[in-house]
């Protein structure tokens, strides 16, 4: 497992590398953060293209490894080829991740099977899917809105009685 650390994707704070998913001053969500320069010197391309045929093939580049059961392993999806779509677009060829040939047809597919990984991993016996809202964003880009970002309190205020 190549991951050194966390960080939060909102406020940058750094944690270490431990069953937490949020942060704890923002409430972000917390990304793993490799090291590149072992990643660099540990995986190879032959490693990759010797692998499994789905996500699991990329497991030096996870933060977890492959479960022993590879049941309904979700990833290496067929590109499709859109001429029309392409000739729209001006562009020479165009081709789309298929990414419906996914157990459950959706692209989450891949974060869930390494969190159900990680899960397994960490000894817990309970899907994180029975967790709703414990999934991770699918794209660094996706942020929250900017109103979830800002720390709030509550302080009571005391009751008047006349
Ligand atoms: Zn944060």
């Amino acid at each position: 497992m190549p991951a050194v650390s966390l960080t939060c994707r909102v406020c940058d704070t750094p944690y270490p590398l431990e069953a937490i998913g949020t942060c704890s001053r923002c409430f972000g969500p917390l990304d793993p953060v490799y090291d590149r320069a072992e990643l660099a010197r540990t995986v190879t391309r032959e490693q990759i293209e010797a692998g499994p045929r789905s996500i699991w093939r990329y497991a030096g580049l996870l933060p977890v490894a492959p479960p022993a059961e590879q049941r309904l392993a979700p990833g290496l999806t067929p590109l499709v080829s859109a001429p029309r779509l392409a000739a729209a677009l001006g562009v020479g060829e165009l081709l789309i991740k298929l990414d419906t040939a996914n157990p459950t047809h959706s692209f989450k597919d891949r974060v869930v099977a390494v969190a159900a990984a990680k899960a397994q991993e960490l000894g817990s016996r309970r899907s994180p899917a029975r967790r709703p809202g414990t999934w991770p964003t699918p794209t660094r880009h996706a942020q929250p809105p900017k109103a979830s970002r800002r720390r709030s309190s509550f302080r009571p205020t005391s009751s008047r009685r006349s």
